[in-house]
């Protein structure tokens, strides 16, 4: 049963004695390898996010009392950003609910390129949740930001929806 819904290559793997799997460690081709459920990698990409999010809030609350940050200077909070090496911030466009954030050099890109290539898909989803985390301090409410060009798919800068 189990044999037909393996794949050819896995199958191949097995015929070449390059699947093990014995005492807890599986090997596929001589490497040491885990079988995970698909939906883990859609956590890790939410969990970046709430995680960006998060450490907005806690770096913010932390030196809130020790920076002067007034807290509508919206120009201050992304010199801020950029002081922490996220990447060159700056503010393309703010409404009374939402604002457009460009990203240069943003070290997820930067690194996904340098280590991987162009992606298909966005990267910075921390960086999203960072910058969701940043004007939720600002505006003391409830906020959602999307990255809506990101240039680990090429191009130089990520631009980034926030609304709340
Ligand atoms: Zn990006």
């Amino acid at each position: 049963m189990i044999s037909n819904m393996l794949s050819s290559f896995l199958k191949k793997l097995l015929f070449a004695r390059q699947f093990f799997n014995m005492n807890g460690k599986l090997e596929i081709l001589g490497e040491r390898n885990v079988i995970m459920e698909p939906e883990l990698f859609l956590m890790l990409n939410e969990a970046s996010y709430g995680l960006g999010k998060e450490s907005a809030k806690i770096f913010f609350e932390k030196y809130k009392k020790k920076i002067d940050l007034k807290q509508n200077n919206y120009s201050n909070l992304m010199n801020l950003l950029e002081i922490l090496g996220l990447g060159s911030v700056k503010i393309m466009k703010v409404g009374e609910k939402s604002a457009t954030i460009s990203v240069k050099d943003s070290i997820i890109s930067e690194q996904y390129r340098k280590k991987r290539g162009k992606s298909k898909s966005n990267t910075c989803e921390f960086i999203a949740g960072f910058l969701a985390g940043t004007f939720s301090f600002i505006s003391n409410s409830e906020t959602d930001a999307q990255e809506t060009a990101c240039a680990s798919k090429g191009g130089s800068v990520c631009i980034f929806e926030v609304k709340w």
